[in-house]
């Protein structure tokens, strides 16, 4: 197995046994801004972001036991759960959607996720079940497969509104949808052109700096390719990851370089 395999193995499995005995949920996330109303909330193994405007959107829930340390970020920007609209999810993996059932309820926002993914946000499909290339992948899907039958209970949430590429959503101006498969089968990028930022949870890694998504982490790595060209060519300044820092210059230029 490679280095990068490894890495996410052993993050998901950290991830887990936090999860399990719950010491992240006190825990105060760090909260960074990222642009005018744009925050990223490094939560126990993932980011989740905060836009705050009229109304508040959260893009991502991290880990079960993280819900707590969003709703204190959302307080710490002067804010209140309860003004959250949407939450926006960009693929269906536990450390994504972990504490989505807790956020939904805290918060009454409308869930939006890929129409591809519903099931298993709904818990009505395991995540483990998901195609994960070669052999690292194999390995990585066992480890899942026992990770979330025996150690992790997904709680969970339905997705209020599915959607597709193309789709767009007035809220925070005017956010697009893009279908970016590959890491996972329904990965969908968020994009936001009239701020110049996009958020593209695990279609492409940024740790411990930008790259290509490890092919063992992905269900499909040409599609997942694909989708990079996909993202590579869009204008954009600011590029956020599910994963690692944000790009806030010249992001889409540094994103073509990849490919
Ligand atoms: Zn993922």
């Amino acid at each position: 197995m490679k280095d990068t395999s490894l890495t996410v193995l052993l993050s998901l499995l950290c991830a887990t046994a936090s999860s399990v005995s719950g010491c992240n949920s006190s825990s105060p996330a760090l909260t960074e801004k990222v642009a005018d109303g744009i925050y990223r909330i490094r939560a126990s193994r993932s980011n989740v972001y905060l836009l705050a405007g009229d109304s508040l959107v959260l893009i991502d829930t991290g880990m079960k036991g993280d819900g707590k340390a969003i709703l204190q970020a959302i307080e710490s920007i002067g804010r209140k759960p309860r003004e959250v609209s949407y939450i926006l999810i960009t693929h269906a993996h536990i450390d994504h959607t972990g504490s989505l059932a807790f956020l939904k309820q805290a918060t009454g926002a409308k869930v939006v996720a890929s129409a591809q993914e519903t099931e298993y946000v709904a818990g009505r499909k395991k995540t483990w079940t998901m195609e994960r290339e070669g052999f690292g992948g194999k390995i990585f899907k066992l480890m899942l497969y026992f990770m979330e039958t025996f150690f992790f209970k997904y709680e969970p949430a339905t997705v209020d509104l599915p959607c597709k590429d193309g789709d767009v959503l007035e809220c925070f101006g005017t956010i697009y949808i893009l279908d970016t498969p590959g890491h996972s089968p329904g990965s969908v990028s968020y994009n936001l052109p009239e701020k110049g930022i996009i958020f593209v949870g695990d279609a492409l890694s940024g740790v411990p700096e930008p790259k290509l998504p490890p092919r063992a982490g992905c269900a499909d790595y040409q599609q997942a390719l694909q989708s990079v060209k996909k993202i590579a060519g869009l204008i954009f300044e600011k590029c956020c990851f599910g994963h690692g820092n944000p790009l806030k210059t010249r992001a889409d230029a540094s994103i073509r370089q990849l490919i």
